[in-house]
């Protein structure tokens, strides 16, 4: 699936060890996952990236078109990793139907500015609104979302202790609390959203996530996942540098596994690739040496980032 292809292939590029995977055949798969426009464009709503090919539609790399198939449509957490992938893989997303994939996206968002995984609908909460905003941030175009409804979601989802939960009303959390301001970063208008004394007391709520790593919620254990989920939202509200690096390096640190090493959520637990991947993040956050940057609002590498903003210059020059 494509979301642990994601954590796989960002992780190995983390490692600097991305030269371990077959490059060119990845892409073609990737590309084989995309959910093409048909030749009378019926389906633009439901376009983007599947996660796997367990519908079994027929296999396509190229640019289309699609074939029709009913229960055939993107999801927009797949969409988001399927096109981080490519560029972590160096491609130029010249095969990407932007159109489609925009069309798609527009299709999920709701009334009240979040956003559904799959045009059926499902749950709509923030981890989707990100998904989105990667979307549209890696497309350069952001027709592909009401941004104004999206911030509007953002701003009532903000609880009264100034962490940003899941939706309106729902208490705050540590990974929505990243998605929020991740996208309002990648939206570029962190600061006309929120005052600076509302910025201060998300940054006071963050840092008080800090016990040895960091946890998600206030009285619950400490978890591998947040030291990247927070970590990247303090560094994203430029004061990451407060926190005690020491005590979230030795926390990481002991949740990996010595016979396989990966990482896993506690010490002695079972590793997996979303806490290996987000253990990795959270040790390049802070400058562990021997690891590439990791982009705190992108969450991609700092390299992977820099190919992606050179892809949008050589766009911007072609449509002038
Ligand atoms: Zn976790």
């Amino acid at each position: 699936m494509l979301t642990i292809v994601f954590f796989a292939l960002s992780g190995l590029d983390v490692l600097d060890a991305l030269d371990v995977v077959d490059k060119p055949s990845l892409i073609e798969w990737i590309y084989s996952l995309q959910v093409l426009p048909t030749d009378d464009k019926s389906n633009l709503s439901r376009c983007g990236f599947r996660g796997s090919s367990h519908i079994g539609v027929p296999y396509n790399s190229s640019k289309g078109p699609g074939a029709p198939h009913t229960y055939d449509s993107g999801h927009v957490a797949m969409t988001y990793t399927g096109l981080a992938c490519l560029v972590i893989l160096g491609d130029d997303l010249s095969r990407v139907c932007r159109e489609a994939c925009l069309a798609g996206l527009r299709a999920l968002q709701l009334e009240d500015g979040s956003f559904y995984a799959v045009p059926e609908g499902s749950e709509n909460d923030m981890r989707f609104v990100y998904c989105a905003a990667c979307i549209c941030f890696m497309l350069d175009d952001w027709s592909g979302m009401d941004r104004q409804r999206a911030i509007d979601y953002i701003r009532r989802s903000t609880s009264y202790d100034s962490g940003i939960g899941q939706g309106a009303g729902l208490e705050s959390h540590g990974g929505s609390t990243f998605c929020a301001v991740a996208s309002l970063c990648m939206m570029g208008n962190l600061q006309e959203v929120f005052s600076e004394r509302e910025l201060k007391r998300i940054r006071r709520w963050c840092i008080l996530r800090q016990q040895n790593g960091f946890h998600g919620r206030p009285n619950k254990p400490v978890d591998t996942c947040y030291s990247f989920w927070v970590g990247a939202t303090l560094e994203l509200l430029d004061v990451f540098q407060y926190t005690n690096f020491e005590k979230n390096r030795s926390y990481i640190l002991s949740t990996q596994d010595r016979l396989v090493g990966g990482f896993a959520k506690w010490p002695d637990s079972h590793p997996d690739p979303l806490h290996t991947y987000f253990g990795i993040c959270g040790l390049s956050l802070m400058g562990e040496a021997e690891l590439q940057k990791v982009h705190p609002a992108l969450n991609i590498s700092v390299r992977a980032f820099e190919s992606l903003r050179r892809l949008h210059e050589a766009w911007r020059q072609k449509s002038t």
